[in-house]
Protein backbone atom coordinates (compact mmCIF):
# COMPACT_ATOMS: atom_id res chain seq x y z
CA UNK A 1 0.00 0.00 0.00
CA UNK A 2 1.33 3.36 -0.92
CA UNK A 3 1.64 5.76 2.47
CA UNK A 4 -0.54 8.52 2.69
CA UNK A 5 0.45 12.21 3.45
CA UNK A 6 -1.47 15.28 5.13
CA UNK A 7 0.42 17.82 4.26
CA UNK A 8 -0.26 20.57 7.43
CA UNK A 9 2.29 23.59 6.12
CA UNK A 10 -1.15 25.50 6.00
CA UNK A 11 -2.33 24.84 9.40
CA UNK A 12 0.36 23.53 12.46
CA UNK A 13 3.06 25.31 10.04
CA UNK A 14 1.20 28.24 9.88
CA UNK A 15 1.25 28.31 13.57
CA UNK A 16 4.69 28.64 13.71
CA UNK A 17 5.38 32.03 15.79
CA UNK A 18 5.79 34.90 13.65
CA UNK A 19 3.38 33.51 10.32
CA UNK A 20 0.66 34.58 8.94
CA UNK A 21 -0.28 33.89 5.73
CA UNK A 22 -3.13 35.54 3.59
CA UNK A 23 -6.06 33.87 1.31
CA UNK A 24 -3.90 34.26 -1.85
CA UNK A 25 -0.89 33.02 -0.43
CA UNK A 26 -2.62 29.95 0.85
CA UNK A 27 -3.72 29.18 -2.47
CA UNK A 28 -0.54 29.68 -3.87
CA UNK A 29 0.82 27.17 -1.38
CA UNK A 30 -2.23 24.47 -1.96
CA UNK A 31 -1.19 24.51 -5.77
CA UNK A 32 2.20 23.54 -4.94
CA UNK A 33 1.16 21.10 -2.57
CA UNK A 34 -1.22 19.53 -4.83
CA UNK A 35 1.14 19.32 -7.70
CA UNK A 36 4.21 17.70 -5.36
CA UNK A 37 1.06 15.24 -4.90
CA UNK A 38 0.21 15.40 -1.27
CA UNK A 39 -3.01 13.47 -0.28
CA UNK A 40 -4.65 15.52 2.00
CA UNK A 41 -3.90 19.25 2.45
CA UNK A 42 -5.10 20.51 6.10
CA UNK A 43 -5.57 23.98 4.79
CA UNK A 44 -6.65 25.90 8.25
CA UNK A 45 -9.13 25.68 10.85
CA UNK A 46 -12.21 27.07 9.71
CA UNK A 47 -13.74 28.11 12.96
CA UNK A 48 -10.39 30.21 13.94
CA UNK A 49 -10.83 33.32 11.53
CA UNK A 50 -13.03 34.97 8.25
CA UNK A 51 -9.30 34.77 6.97
CA UNK A 52 -8.65 31.02 7.46
CA UNK A 53 -12.72 30.41 6.39
CA UNK A 54 -12.49 31.98 2.95
CA UNK A 55 -9.08 30.26 2.14
CA UNK A 56 -10.56 26.51 2.93
CA UNK A 57 -13.21 27.91 1.04
CA UNK A 58 -11.22 29.05 -2.20
CA UNK A 59 -8.77 26.36 -1.71
CA UNK A 60 -11.78 23.69 -1.67
CA UNK A 61 -13.23 24.67 -4.97
CA UNK A 62 -9.91 25.06 -7.24
CA UNK A 63 -10.76 21.84 -8.09
CA UNK A 64 -7.47 20.33 -6.86
CA UNK A 65 -7.03 16.67 -6.47
CA UNK A 66 -5.75 16.40 -2.82
CA UNK A 67 -8.74 16.21 -0.08
CA UNK A 68 -9.26 19.67 1.52
CA UNK A 69 -9.40 19.25 5.37
CA UNK A 70 -10.15 21.61 7.79
CA UNK A 71 -9.08 21.04 11.45
CA UNK A 72 -11.54 20.52 14.23
CA UNK A 73 -11.84 20.29 17.82
CA UNK A 74 -14.69 18.14 19.42
CA UNK A 75 -17.32 21.21 18.62
CA UNK A 76 -20.41 21.41 16.63
CA UNK A 77 -19.43 25.30 15.61
CA UNK A 78 -16.05 23.83 14.47
CA UNK A 79 -18.10 21.25 12.14
CA UNK A 80 -20.59 23.63 10.83
CA UNK A 81 -17.75 25.90 9.97
CA UNK A 82 -15.65 23.48 7.79
CA UNK A 83 -18.69 22.17 6.09
CA UNK A 84 -19.80 25.81 5.48
CA UNK A 85 -16.04 26.07 3.69
CA UNK A 86 -17.07 23.11 1.39
CA UNK A 87 -13.74 21.51 3.59
CA UNK A 88 -14.07 17.45 2.35
CA UNK A 89 -12.54 16.35 5.50
CA UNK A 90 -12.04 17.13 8.96
CA UNK A 91 -8.89 16.58 11.42
CA UNK A 92 -11.13 16.71 14.39
CA UNK A 93 -9.06 16.43 17.76
CA UNK A 94 -10.36 15.74 21.26
CA UNK A 95 -7.61 16.05 24.12
CA UNK A 96 -6.71 12.62 25.21
CA UNK A 97 -3.79 12.73 28.05
CA UNK A 98 -4.72 13.96 31.79
CA UNK A 99 -2.94 17.09 31.04
CA UNK A 100 -5.11 18.43 27.91
CA UNK A 101 -8.26 16.89 29.75
CA UNK A 102 -8.01 18.61 33.20
CA UNK A 103 -6.80 22.48 31.53
CA UNK A 104 -9.60 22.48 28.19
CA UNK A 105 -12.44 19.97 29.53
CA UNK A 106 -12.00 21.50 32.78
CA UNK A 107 -14.49 19.41 35.27
CA UNK A 108 -15.27 16.92 32.66
CA UNK A 109 -14.21 13.26 33.19
CA UNK A 110 -12.72 10.32 30.47
CA UNK A 111 -15.86 9.20 29.73
CA UNK A 112 -17.20 12.88 28.75
CA UNK A 113 -14.70 13.30 26.23
CA UNK A 114 -15.67 10.08 24.70
CA UNK A 115 -19.54 11.05 24.53
CA UNK A 116 -18.74 14.58 23.25
CA UNK A 117 -16.59 12.94 20.41
CA UNK A 118 -19.20 10.57 19.82
CA UNK A 119 -21.16 12.93 19.33
CA UNK A 120 -19.06 15.47 16.79
CA UNK A 121 -18.04 12.52 15.15
CA UNK A 122 -21.79 11.61 14.38
CA UNK A 123 -22.35 15.25 13.65
CA UNK A 124 -19.50 15.60 10.97
CA UNK A 125 -20.70 12.41 8.53
CA UNK A 126 -24.02 13.71 8.82
CA UNK A 127 -22.57 17.13 7.88
CA UNK A 128 -21.05 14.67 4.70
CA UNK A 129 -17.20 15.07 5.89
CA UNK A 130 -14.59 12.58 6.16
CA UNK A 131 -13.25 12.23 9.90
CA UNK A 132 -10.47 12.01 10.75
CA UNK A 133 -10.23 11.81 14.39
CA UNK A 134 -7.18 12.39 16.53
CA UNK A 135 -6.21 12.01 20.48
CA UNK A 136 -4.28 14.93 21.06
CA UNK A 137 -1.23 14.87 23.29
CA UNK A 138 -1.98 11.02 23.03
CA UNK A 139 1.96 10.20 23.48
CA UNK A 140 1.71 11.73 26.85
CA UNK A 141 -1.97 9.59 27.50
CA UNK A 142 -2.66 6.13 28.68
CA UNK A 143 -3.00 3.69 25.87
CA UNK A 144 -5.72 2.24 27.61
CA UNK A 145 -7.57 5.45 27.59
CA UNK A 146 -6.61 6.11 23.95
CA UNK A 147 -7.69 2.60 22.67
CA UNK A 148 -11.34 3.16 24.33
CA UNK A 149 -11.70 6.71 22.59
CA UNK A 150 -10.50 5.54 19.38
CA UNK A 151 -13.29 1.98 19.60
CA UNK A 152 -16.07 4.88 20.55
CA UNK A 153 -14.73 6.64 17.41
CA UNK A 154 -14.53 3.60 14.86
CA UNK A 155 -18.22 3.01 16.65
CA UNK A 156 -19.63 6.57 15.24
CA UNK A 157 -17.84 5.77 11.97
CA UNK A 158 -14.84 8.29 12.12
CA UNK A 159 -12.92 7.78 8.79
CA UNK A 160 -9.20 7.41 9.84
CA UNK A 161 -7.59 7.63 13.60
CA UNK A 162 -4.83 9.65 14.32
CA UNK A 163 -2.06 9.13 17.36
CA UNK A 164 -0.61 12.76 18.27
CA UNK A 165 2.66 13.48 19.70
CA UNK A 166 1.64 17.12 20.18
CA UNK A 167 4.50 18.05 22.83
CA UNK A 168 7.24 16.16 20.47
CA UNK A 169 8.19 13.29 23.39
CA UNK A 170 7.93 10.28 21.72
CA UNK A 171 10.58 7.75 20.79
CA UNK A 172 11.33 5.63 17.78
CA UNK A 173 10.59 2.49 20.17
CA UNK A 174 7.66 3.78 21.36
CA UNK A 175 6.34 5.03 17.74
CA UNK A 176 7.02 1.49 16.59
CA UNK A 177 5.23 -0.24 19.52
CA UNK A 178 2.12 1.32 20.10
CA UNK A 179 1.75 1.72 16.48
CA UNK A 180 2.03 -2.02 15.95
CA UNK A 181 -0.81 -2.11 18.83
CA UNK A 182 -3.07 0.40 17.37
CA UNK A 183 -3.41 -0.85 13.75
CA UNK A 184 -3.27 -4.61 15.14
CA UNK A 185 -6.24 -3.52 17.06
CA UNK A 186 -8.31 -0.71 15.11
CA UNK A 187 -8.81 -2.13 10.83
CA UNK A 188 -9.22 1.57 9.71
CA UNK A 189 -6.48 3.88 8.31
CA UNK A 190 -3.63 5.27 10.97
CA UNK A 191 -1.64 8.34 11.39
CA UNK A 192 0.91 9.87 13.13
CA UNK A 193 1.54 13.48 14.20
CA UNK A 194 4.91 14.14 15.21
CA UNK A 195 6.35 17.04 16.49
CA UNK A 196 9.96 18.12 16.81
CA UNK A 197 10.97 19.56 20.26
CA UNK A 198 13.58 16.51 20.79
CA UNK A 199 14.78 16.91 17.02
CA UNK A 200 12.93 13.22 16.60
CA UNK A 201 9.99 13.73 14.32
CA UNK A 202 11.41 12.46 10.90
CA UNK A 203 12.36 9.06 13.04
CA UNK A 204 9.21 9.05 15.32
CA UNK A 205 7.09 8.95 11.92
CA UNK A 206 9.59 6.36 9.96
CA UNK A 207 9.37 3.95 13.29
CA UNK A 208 5.27 4.79 13.20
CA UNK A 209 4.88 3.75 9.46
CA UNK A 210 7.29 0.78 10.58
CA UNK A 211 5.09 -0.58 13.07
CA UNK A 212 1.91 -0.04 10.52
CA UNK A 213 0.74 3.84 10.50
CA UNK A 214 -0.70 4.06 6.56
CA UNK A 215 -0.76 7.78 6.86
CA UNK A 216 1.84 10.62 8.03
CA UNK A 217 1.35 14.25 9.07
CA UNK A 218 4.06 16.79 7.64
CA UNK A 219 4.97 20.43 6.82
CA UNK A 220 6.95 21.64 4.05
CA UNK A 221 10.48 22.60 5.97
CA UNK A 222 9.56 21.29 9.14
CA UNK A 223 7.24 24.45 9.68
CA UNK A 224 4.79 23.90 12.65
CA UNK A 225 4.46 24.82 16.75
CA UNK A 226 7.39 25.76 18.51
CA UNK A 227 10.24 23.44 17.20
CA UNK A 228 8.23 22.53 14.34
CA UNK A 229 6.54 19.30 12.91
CA UNK A 230 8.25 16.38 10.98
CA UNK A 231 9.43 17.86 8.19
CA UNK A 232 8.03 16.39 4.83
CA UNK A 233 11.29 16.15 2.14
CA UNK A 234 13.09 14.89 4.98
CA UNK A 235 10.33 12.21 6.01
CA UNK A 236 9.67 11.39 1.87
CA UNK A 237 13.37 11.48 1.58
CA UNK A 238 14.11 9.25 4.29
CA UNK A 239 11.43 6.33 3.35
CA UNK A 240 11.76 6.20 -0.24
CA UNK A 241 15.59 6.02 -0.40
CA UNK A 242 16.16 4.08 2.70
CA UNK A 243 13.52 2.32 3.63
CA UNK A 244 12.03 1.80 0.27
CA UNK A 245 8.70 2.71 1.22
CA UNK A 246 6.50 4.44 -1.76
CA UNK A 247 4.65 7.59 -1.52
CA UNK A 248 3.06 9.73 -3.96
CA UNK A 249 5.48 12.75 -4.02
CA UNK A 250 7.05 13.90 -6.96
CA UNK A 251 10.56 14.05 -5.22
CA UNK A 252 11.35 16.58 -7.98
CA UNK A 253 8.74 19.45 -7.08
CA UNK A 254 10.72 19.13 -3.21
CA UNK A 255 13.31 22.09 -3.77
CA UNK A 256 10.53 24.43 -5.43
CA UNK A 257 7.87 23.74 -2.79
CA UNK A 258 10.14 24.79 0.21
CA UNK A 259 11.58 27.09 -1.81
CA UNK A 260 7.95 28.63 -2.33
CA UNK A 261 6.67 28.04 1.56
CA UNK A 262 10.46 29.83 2.48
CA UNK A 263 9.71 32.77 0.79
CA UNK A 264 5.86 33.33 1.90
CA UNK A 265 6.04 32.85 5.36
CA UNK A 266 9.29 34.71 5.52
CA UNK A 267 10.92 31.44 8.12
CA UNK A 268 14.51 30.92 6.70
CA UNK A 269 15.53 27.73 6.12
CA UNK A 270 18.80 27.24 7.67
CA UNK A 271 21.34 26.21 5.66
CA UNK A 272 22.45 23.27 7.30
CA UNK A 273 18.90 21.68 6.74
CA UNK A 274 18.63 18.37 5.16
CA UNK A 275 17.20 18.08 1.43
CA UNK A 276 16.36 21.62 1.35
CA UNK A 277 19.23 24.01 2.97
CA UNK A 278 21.39 25.97 0.83
CA UNK A 279 24.32 23.45 1.44
CA UNK A 280 22.71 20.12 1.36
CA UNK A 281 24.55 19.59 -2.40
CA UNK A 282 26.99 22.65 -1.74
CA UNK A 283 30.65 20.89 -1.72
CA UNK A 284 33.40 22.91 -1.09
CA UNK A 285 36.39 20.80 0.77
CA UNK A 286 39.40 20.33 -1.89
CA UNK A 287 39.47 15.99 -1.30
CA UNK A 288 35.79 16.44 -1.81
CA UNK A 289 35.30 17.98 -4.84
CA UNK A 290 37.78 16.76 -6.71
CA UNK A 291 36.55 13.06 -6.14
CA UNK A 292 32.81 14.66 -7.31
CA UNK A 293 33.98 15.86 -10.25
CA UNK A 294 35.03 12.50 -11.00
CA UNK A 295 32.24 10.21 -9.61
CA UNK A 296 29.42 12.63 -8.30
CA UNK A 297 28.28 9.19 -5.85
CA UNK A 298 31.10 9.75 -4.01
CA UNK A 299 30.12 12.38 -1.45
CA UNK A 300 26.39 12.56 -2.21
CA UNK A 301 23.78 9.79 -0.79
CA UNK A 302 21.18 10.98 -3.57
CA UNK A 303 21.54 13.03 -6.46
CA UNK A 304 20.57 16.87 -6.01
CA UNK A 305 18.05 16.71 -9.32
CA UNK A 306 16.32 13.89 -7.26
CA UNK A 307 14.34 16.75 -4.94
CA UNK A 308 14.89 19.20 -8.45
CA UNK A 309 18.13 20.84 -7.03
CA UNK A 310 21.46 21.67 -8.77
CA UNK A 311 24.66 20.37 -7.60
CA UNK A 312 26.80 23.66 -6.35
CA UNK A 313 31.06 23.31 -6.24
CA UNK A 314 31.67 27.11 -4.35
CA UNK A 315 35.48 27.77 -3.58
CA UNK A 316 37.01 27.99 -0.18
CA UNK A 317 40.27 28.12 1.37
CA UNK A 318 39.08 24.19 1.43
CA UNK A 319 39.73 24.47 -2.49
CA UNK A 320 41.97 22.17 -4.15
CA UNK A 321 43.58 22.01 -7.23
CA UNK A 322 40.26 20.16 -9.00
CA UNK A 323 37.88 22.56 -8.29
CA UNK A 324 40.43 25.89 -9.54
CA UNK A 325 41.30 23.48 -12.52
CA UNK A 326 37.32 23.03 -12.95
CA UNK A 327 37.08 27.18 -12.93
CA UNK A 328 39.64 28.16 -15.25
CA UNK A 329 38.75 25.76 -17.41
CA UNK A 330 35.54 27.44 -17.92
CA UNK A 331 37.68 30.59 -18.80
CA UNK A 332 39.96 28.71 -21.03
CA UNK A 333 43.26 29.59 -18.41
CA UNK A 334 46.08 27.46 -18.10
CA UNK A 335 48.72 27.63 -15.35
CA UNK A 336 51.99 25.99 -14.80
CA UNK A 337 52.71 24.00 -11.67
CA UNK A 338 54.45 26.94 -10.19
CA UNK A 339 51.41 29.03 -10.59
CA UNK A 340 48.62 26.92 -9.60
CA UNK A 341 50.65 26.46 -6.37
CA UNK A 342 50.70 30.11 -6.24
CA UNK A 343 46.81 30.38 -7.19
CA UNK A 344 45.54 27.84 -4.54
CA UNK A 345 48.27 29.42 -1.36
CA UNK A 346 46.51 33.21 -2.14
CA UNK A 347 43.09 31.07 -2.16
CA UNK A 348 43.96 29.61 1.44
CA UNK A 349 45.09 33.36 2.55
CA UNK A 350 42.20 34.67 1.93
CA UNK A 351 39.91 31.92 3.86
CA UNK A 352 42.67 32.01 6.66
CA UNK A 353 41.81 35.38 7.38
CA UNK A 354 38.30 34.08 8.05
CA UNK A 355 36.74 35.15 4.90
CA UNK A 356 34.22 33.63 2.52
CA UNK A 357 36.20 32.91 -0.89
CA UNK A 358 33.81 33.58 -3.69
CA UNK A 359 33.89 32.09 -7.82
CA UNK A 360 34.95 36.33 -8.21
CA UNK A 361 37.93 36.08 -5.68
CA UNK A 362 39.47 33.14 -7.41
CA UNK A 363 39.06 34.55 -11.08
CA UNK A 364 41.05 37.95 -9.54
CA UNK A 365 43.36 35.54 -8.29
CA UNK A 366 43.97 33.44 -11.36
CA UNK A 367 44.44 36.30 -13.33
CA UNK A 368 47.17 38.05 -11.30
CA UNK A 369 49.02 35.27 -10.99
CA UNK A 370 48.96 34.52 -14.30
CA UNK A 371 48.86 38.11 -15.17
CA UNK A 372 45.82 38.41 -17.95
CA UNK A 373 44.22 41.70 -17.88
CA UNK A 374 40.94 41.57 -18.91
CA UNK A 375 39.20 44.34 -20.14
CA UNK A 376 35.85 44.35 -18.01
CA UNK A 377 32.78 43.85 -20.24
CA UNK A 378 30.61 45.79 -17.51
CA UNK A 379 31.70 48.84 -16.06
CA UNK A 380 30.27 50.97 -13.36
CA UNK A 381 30.30 54.77 -14.70
CA UNK A 382 27.56 56.65 -12.15
CA UNK A 383 25.21 55.94 -10.11
CA UNK A 384 22.80 57.99 -7.76
CA UNK A 385 20.33 57.13 -5.91
CA UNK A 386 17.53 59.25 -3.90
CA UNK A 387 15.77 57.54 -0.75
CA UNK A 388 14.49 58.76 2.50
CA UNK A 389 10.70 59.70 4.10
CA UNK A 390 7.74 59.22 2.21
CA UNK A 391 9.32 59.02 -1.42
CA UNK A 392 10.17 55.74 -3.31
CA UNK A 393 13.54 54.84 -3.43
CA UNK A 394 14.62 55.17 -7.17
CA UNK A 395 18.25 54.65 -8.81
CA UNK A 396 19.53 55.81 -11.90
CA UNK A 397 22.55 54.05 -13.18
CA UNK A 398 25.53 54.89 -16.15
CA UNK A 399 27.27 51.25 -17.37
CA UNK A 400 29.06 51.03 -20.52
CA UNK A 401 28.54 47.45 -21.41
CA UNK A 402 30.95 46.35 -24.34
CA UNK A 403 31.90 49.73 -25.13
CA UNK A 404 28.38 50.98 -24.89
CA UNK A 405 26.98 53.60 -22.94
CA UNK A 406 23.36 52.44 -21.05
CA UNK A 407 21.27 54.86 -18.85
CA UNK A 408 18.54 53.57 -17.11
CA UNK A 409 16.73 54.64 -13.79
CA UNK A 410 14.37 52.26 -11.31
CA UNK A 411 12.57 52.01 -8.10
CA UNK A 412 12.96 49.69 -5.38
CA UNK A 413 11.70 48.69 -1.68
CA UNK A 414 14.71 50.17 -0.39
CA UNK A 415 17.86 52.21 -2.14
CA UNK A 416 19.93 48.52 -2.68
CA UNK A 417 16.92 47.22 -4.42
CA UNK A 418 16.25 50.35 -6.76
CA UNK A 419 20.29 50.40 -7.46
CA UNK A 420 19.74 46.67 -8.40
CA UNK A 421 17.19 46.88 -9.90
CA UNK A 422 18.44 49.73 -12.17
CA UNK A 423 21.52 47.56 -13.28
CA UNK A 424 19.38 45.06 -14.21
CA UNK A 425 17.23 47.26 -16.26
CA UNK A 426 20.45 48.52 -17.82
CA UNK A 427 21.97 44.54 -18.69
CA UNK A 428 18.09 43.06 -19.56
CA UNK A 429 19.08 42.96 -23.36
CA UNK A 430 22.62 40.86 -23.07
CA UNK A 431 21.83 38.74 -20.36
CA UNK A 432 18.94 37.80 -18.12
CA UNK A 433 20.26 37.44 -14.69
CA UNK A 434 18.52 36.55 -11.64
CA UNK A 435 19.61 37.57 -8.48
CA UNK A 436 19.57 33.93 -6.03
CA UNK A 437 20.69 35.19 -2.48
CA UNK A 438 21.96 38.47 -1.07
CA UNK A 439 23.94 38.66 2.16
CA UNK A 440 25.33 41.69 4.42
CA UNK A 441 28.09 41.31 7.32
CA UNK A 442 29.21 44.03 9.46
CA UNK A 443 32.99 43.65 9.86
CA UNK A 444 33.70 46.13 12.57
CA UNK A 445 31.31 47.71 14.93
CA UNK A 446 29.44 51.30 14.36
CA UNK A 447 28.06 53.18 11.92
CA UNK A 448 31.26 53.73 9.99
CA UNK A 449 31.83 49.78 9.60
CA UNK A 450 32.64 48.32 6.57
CA UNK A 451 30.40 45.77 5.43
CA UNK A 452 31.25 42.57 3.29
CA UNK A 453 28.16 41.97 0.72
CA UNK A 454 28.40 38.55 -0.77
CA UNK A 455 25.77 37.58 -3.44
CA UNK A 456 25.18 34.71 -5.81
CA UNK A 457 23.84 35.24 -9.51
CA UNK A 458 22.70 33.04 -11.65
CA UNK A 459 22.41 32.94 -15.54
CA UNK A 460 21.17 29.83 -17.22
CA UNK A 461 22.45 27.20 -15.22
CA UNK A 462 25.85 28.85 -14.30
CA UNK A 463 25.69 30.11 -10.34
CA UNK A 464 28.67 32.55 -9.26
CA UNK A 465 29.22 34.06 -6.35
CA UNK A 466 30.96 37.46 -5.50
CA UNK A 467 31.65 40.12 -3.42
CA UNK A 468 31.69 43.66 -2.33
CA UNK A 469 33.13 45.16 0.44
CA UNK A 470 32.54 48.89 1.50
CA UNK A 471 31.58 51.76 4.01
CA UNK A 472 28.92 52.36 1.46
CA UNK A 473 26.36 49.54 1.67
CA UNK A 474 24.54 50.60 -1.82
CA UNK A 475 28.31 50.82 -3.31
CA UNK A 476 29.48 47.26 -1.92
CA UNK A 477 25.55 45.94 -2.83
CA UNK A 478 26.53 47.52 -7.03
CA UNK A 479 30.03 46.52 -6.35
CA UNK A 480 29.22 42.93 -5.69
CA UNK A 481 26.37 42.64 -8.34
CA UNK A 482 28.91 43.70 -11.13
CA UNK A 483 31.72 42.09 -10.11
CA UNK A 484 29.08 38.41 -10.40
CA UNK A 485 27.82 40.25 -14.29
CA UNK A 486 31.34 40.09 -15.25
CA UNK A 487 31.91 36.61 -14.23
CA UNK A 488 28.97 35.42 -16.56
CA UNK A 489 28.58 37.93 -19.18
MN1 LIG B 1 0.47 19.71 15.96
Amino acid sequence: MTLKILDTTLRDGEQTPGVSLSVEQKMLIASALDKLGVDIIEAGTAIASEGDFNAIKEISQAGLNAEICSFARIKKEDIDAAADANADSVFMVAPSSEIHIKSKFRGKSEEDVIQISVETIEYAKERGLIVEFGGEDASRGKLEFIKRLFEAAVDAKADRLSYCDTVGVLTPERAESIMKELSSQFKIPISIHCHDDFGLATINTIYAVKGGATEIHATINGLGERAGNAALEEVVMALEVLYGIKTRINKKNIYNTSKLVEKLTRVAVPPNKPIVGDNAFTHESGIHTSALLRDTTTYEPISPETVGRERLLVLGKHAGRASVEALMKEFGYKATKEQMLEILNRIKEIGDKGKRVTDADVKTIVETVLQIKREKKVKLEGLSIVSGMSITPTASVKLRINGHERIEAATGLGPVDAAINAIKKAISEYADIELLSYHVDAITGGTDALVDVIIQLKRGNRIVTSRGARTDIIMASVEAFIEGLNMLI
